[in-house]
């Protein structure tokens, strides 16, 4: 077992209780780390430390070029560090080292994009119809945010939120999921290596109740930036409304994998594949509902079968491995009830559908599933699984296809196979989604706008315009004085 103690004001510290819990490998089933049980006097710490940081540190005298630059070092770090990082994610979510390097490897852009970014923000000077005045509008950072991350991307989620929230200036306390603490705690190493002051990024870990909406209702805390599920989702909300904090949520998704007659299907059988069973299907972007003409539909639902019956389940450490296991128990039980929901609902089982257990495995495996004769009001097309099971449902024209893939209640992604360019244009316009791929699947980036539209979340992030979600305008007038004829009415 290892140790891990949190983060607050520079420093390493435990629980104030000394409670502690464990987290799970769920490749082998077994606790590998002992992980500080944070509540209400440890969040209180780890604000008021930001709170400091944010008012009388040395944090709010750095010019923006210095913040800059501390994030191009961190960046740096995490670049040099990656493999570290990516092999303490697996072993506390499972999911594939190949994929989670590739993720930590990536992940150092957001930090050198927000980094190029800070001294970039600029105001404005408004033309104002009064005379003798002139009128400056600049961009504050917003003050203490709340930056609450899942486990099934933690370090890259954590990336979206905290390279701009600290290009803009913020300070901020994170919370990361139950569990996956252990890859935020290890990135603060590197945060303090950046040099980075004391206060300005604090982890407090533990879970929702306790130490999740205790930071959220803080009366220091401006913003909160959170990634995870509708249930969760909505209660921050409905808490950050109270006091009119700003929010940006990314909540879950059901999102349509749509394949026209015409598209190419050497290209649309894997994207299909990589949309839901890639992460054991565990990402808000999963393609779980996969739309197909009628035209191609019997062939490509026997290539897709082959291809994803051949996959590899194992260790998650070991690169043959295509499908590694659900990071916990409890995504584990909902997956295999969603599965029975689905046969109970009439859709017909035709890969999988059982829990699996690989040779020398003890962990939460799951069969690639697929299921056909799915109807879009079936529970298991309208709720979000968060597991590699599939959803194919037939359409006939590009109608039916929209009426289909929009009958949802979220609206986070959509991806389109066609080699029709107006088809693709018309459908991207179309698709009530936040992001559509055209040819491809699940790809993001810092340099584009990611969020969704209804119940998958509100405001964006990545991409120029997602610092904003962490600055507030302030209007300065500056006037020559001047003497008012009558001071009662306003010019
Ligand atoms: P969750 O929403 O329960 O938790 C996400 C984070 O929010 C965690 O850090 C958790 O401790 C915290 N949290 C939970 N309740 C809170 C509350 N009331 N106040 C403040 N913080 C709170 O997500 P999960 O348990 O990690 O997964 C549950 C479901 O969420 C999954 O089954 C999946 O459907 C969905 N999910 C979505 C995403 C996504 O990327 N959109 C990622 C992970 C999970």
């Amino acid at each position: 077992m290892q140790d891990y103690q949190m983060y607050i004001d520079g420093a390493w510290c435990g629980a104030d209780s000394g409670e502690t819990f464990a987290s799970k490998n769920p490749y082998t089933g077994q606790d590998w780390a002992r992980i500080p049980k944070a509540g209400t006097t440890d969040v209180d710490r780890a604000v008021q430390a930001a709170q400091r940081a944010f008012t009388t540190g040395d944090w709010p005298r750095w010019t923006a070029s210095a913040r800059g630059a501390a994030l191009v070092r961190l960046a740096g770090l995490i670049t040099d560090n990656s493999d570290f990082l990516a092999k303490t994610e697996v072993r506390d979510n499972g999911k594939l080292l190949a994929e989670m390097s590739n993720q930590c490897r990536y992940m150092a852009n957001w930090y050198a994009y927000y980094g190029g970014l800070a001294d970039k923000v600029e105001g404005s000077v408004p033309p104002i119809d009064k005379p003798g005045v002139v009128n400056m509008v600049t961009h504050e950072p917003l003050g203490v945010c709340a930056l609450i991350t899942p486990w099934n991307s933690p370090l890259l989620l954590l990336a979206w939120k905290l390279a701009p929230a600290l290009a803009a200036g913020n300070t901020v306390v994170i919370k990361p999921s139950e569990f996956t603490s252990a890859s935020t705690l290890e990135l603060m190493h590197f945060v303090e290596q950046a040099d980075i002051p004391p206060g300005v990024v604090n982890v407090i870990t533990g879970f929702g109740a306790e130490a999740g909406m205790p930071l959220v209702t803080h009366p220091l805390v401006r913003k909160i930036a959170f990634t995870g599920g509708e249930a969760a989702g909505r209660a921050i909300n409905e808490a950050a409304a109270r006091d009119f904090k700003k929010v940006t949520l990314e909540l879950g998704g059901k999102s349509p994998n749509i394949v026209f007659d015409d598209a190419d299907l050497d290209a649309a059988v894997p994207g299909a594949i990589s949309g839901i069973f890639a992460a054991s299907g565990q990402t808000c972007i999963a393609g779980s509902r996969l739309l197909l003409q009628d035209g191609i539909y019997d062939s490509f639902v026997e290539r897709l079968t082959e291809m994803a019956g051949a996959a590899v389940l194992g260790d998650p450490m070991d690169p043959a491995t295509n499908i590694s296991p659900v990071a916990t128990q409890a995504q584990h039980q909902k997956i295999l009830s969603y599965i029975d929901i689905a046969k109970a609902e009439g859709a017909n089982c035709i890969l999988g559908g059982r829990a699996a257990q690989p040779e020398g495995a003890g962990g939460y495996f799951v069969e690639p599933t697929i299921f056909t004769d799915v109807r879009n009001d079936m529970r298991i097309a309208q709720e979000e699984v968060f597991g590699p099971v599939l959803s194919i449902l037939r359409f006939a024209d590009e109608d039916e296809a929209v009426h289909i893939a929009n009958d949802s209640a979220y609206g986070l992604a959509a991806g389109v196979w066609t080699n029709n360019l107006s088809r693709a244009l018309r459908m991207s316009r179309r698709l009530q989604a936040g992001t559509v791929w055209v040819n491809t699947y699940r790809s993001t980036s810092y340099t584009t706008p990611f969020g969704g539209t209804k119940n998958s979340g509100l405001g964006r992030e990545n991409g120029l315009e997602a610092i904003k979600e962490y600055l507030q305008p302030k209007s300065v007038w500056l006037a020559e004085p001047t003497v008012v004829a009558n001071p009662f009415i306003r010019r």
